[in-house]
């Protein structure tokens, strides 16, 4: 079976309900192979502001249906995701690379957002508040921002998607995504599935092409009135700009780097099985990937052996493989990165435990790296890649003030057994999200997002359709 006669597979935009072709296209690239995998419209500015015209014509008609239609509909969408989830992973692995057993993990963590918004979007109360005088009643209503445009990385194809048009939908907003031009084809999967499920026409438009002139067109547009953005902070910066003159709604989900503190009470066996899924989990090119291990010295040693164990069974090799458990990096620049930070920790001091090079084309070999001095790249940069860095500390108050000494604050995990170890570390680290004896921290029942240079607002939770509703308060007189 080719990708191409896998049942959701699309490599067409969707604007207004209708699939269109461009004059020119855009290669999409398998990084296992390198080998081209499909093309898609290479579009911009005007099919943009085609989308933005569809987007608000059928915002229209879509915010006055009952919430229960507008659930109803999200979970059509739901089921069919399922349905498709095999046929999905293989489409996602051939663009991104990560494991199929990942990539189905990312699939059902995507259709576990469209589920929880279709719950949510019955739950979109409004108040109502004591009024100053006898004669009034102050209401609080609920109402959709409008037209929502999206832009979203190609390390979580699917679950970033997921993660703004489900709520977005169930608010009563429309959508118009622009993937990442690395992996499209999850996203217009995800777009002809919702139009299979009965989502109208119009509400979920998918625009592929140029980021500057379709995000600029965005950015233009006083009829858009939100932007969801996932990706790196110099973007999210450029675009937060961007937004000022329309004075556009912004959430920002941005780079990350994540410390992991081990403590010297910690269950270090537990630590290390953590460190494998807060480390190596999309080949380390996740958001809330740990970026930095901080080790007490008294278990410094028993820690890098146990992840030197454990990290001698991770198998490098393409995501189609059963067996692989660590893919290829998106593209030669990000194994460039990692090269750069590798020899840096090594340059300064840091001793290799194990890899450190890399195996062949984008797959770079796990790598650990003790004794990493706190001023090494790999203690102040997002790694994005599967290497581990080791950093002693020798008391509590160092190892906060290590852990907060970054601009960014997304993710940041804790492993102890002193309760109120816990409960103080937890509250002196400046982060959105803490793991606490816990690497697996994304669910979509949780408010995922960070804080300082990681962005602003939350996704998935009760929190996360907040992000696309606006309050309206009426004070009734006279009564
Ligand atoms: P990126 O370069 O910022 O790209 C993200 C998206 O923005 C892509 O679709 C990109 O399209 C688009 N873009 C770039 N310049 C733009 C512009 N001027 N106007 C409009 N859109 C523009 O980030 P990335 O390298 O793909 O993703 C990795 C980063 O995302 C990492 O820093 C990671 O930590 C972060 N991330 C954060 C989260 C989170 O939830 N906090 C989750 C996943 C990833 P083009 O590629 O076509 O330019």
């Amino acid at each position: 079976m080719t990708l191409q006669t896998l049942p959701p597979y699309r490599d067409r935009a969707l604007i207004g309900g209708e699939w269109i072709s461009g004059t020119a296209t855009t290669d999409v690239h398998d990084p296992a192979t390198g080998a081209i995998i499909a093309q898609v419209p290479a579009l911009g500015a005007e099919e943009a502001d085609r989308a933005i015209a569809a987007a608000e014509r059928a915002q229209i008609a879509w915010r006055a249906r009952p919430a229960i239609e507008r659930a109803d509909l999200l979970h059509a969408w739901h089921a069919l995701v399922l349905c498709h989830k095999d046929a999905l992973a293989a489409i996602l692995t051939a663009e991104q690379g990560k494991p199929l057993a990942e990539a189905a993990g990312e699939i059902a963590y995507a259709a576990s957002f469209v589920r929880w918004f279709a719950e949510e979007a019955r739950r979109i109360d409004g108040e109502i508040i004591p009024a100053p005088r006898s004669n009034q009643r102050v209401l609080v209503w609920k109402e959709p921002v409008g037209v929502v445009a999206a832009i979203t990385p190609w390390n979580f194809p699917a679950a970033m998607v997921t993660r703004k048009v489900a709520p977005a939908l169930a608010a009563g907003c429309a959508v118009i995504l622009k993937p990442a031009p690395e992996t499209p084809l999850t996203a217009l999967a995800l777009a002809g599935l919702a139009e299979e499920a009965g989502i109208p026409a119009g509400l979920f438009n998918v625009v592929t092409g140029d980021a500057q002139a379709i995000g600029g067109a965005f950015m233009k547009s006083p009829v858009v009135r939100k932007l969801s953005f996932t990706g790196s902070t110099a973007v999210g910066q450029m675009l937060y700009a961007q937004a000022a003159p329309t004075l556009k709604r912004l959430s920002l989900e941005l780079g990350g780097n994540a410390p992991f503190l081990v403590f010297e009470d910690a269950d270090i066996e537990a630590a290390a099985d953590g460190a494998i899924l807060g480390k190596f989990r999309n080949a380390g090119q996740t958001c809330v990937c740990v970026n930095r291990f901080l080790v007490h010295d008294k278990v410094h040693d028993a820690f890098v052996e146990a992840l030197a164990a454990r990290m001698d069974r991770l198998v490098v090799g393409p995501g189609t493989h059963p067996q692989s458990t660590i893919g290829p990096l998106i593209n030669q620049r990000a194994v460039t990165k990692v090269e750069q930070h590798v020899a840096d920790a090594v340059a300064r001091g840091g001793k290799l435990v194990t890899g450190g090079a890399l195996d062949h084309d984008l797959f770079f070999t796990p790598t650990l790296i003790a004794d990493v001095p706190a001023d090494a790249i790999i203690a102040r940069e997002e790694t994005f890649g599967p290497v581990a860095g080791i950093i002693r500390f020798s008391d509590e108050a160092d190892a906060i003030r290590m852990a907060n000494d970054t601009e960014f604050g997304l993710a940041a995990y804790v492993y102890t057994r002193d309760i109120g170890r816990a409960m103080r570390v937890s509250g002196a680290l400046e982060y959105g999200m803490i793991g606490l004896n816990e690497a697996a921290i994304s669910t979509e029942v949780a408010p995922f997002g960070g804080i300082k240079a990681s962005g602003q607002g939350r996704e998935g939770s009760r929190h996360g359709i907040q992000e696309y509703l606006e309050l309206k308060y009426v004070m009734m007189g006279g009564l």
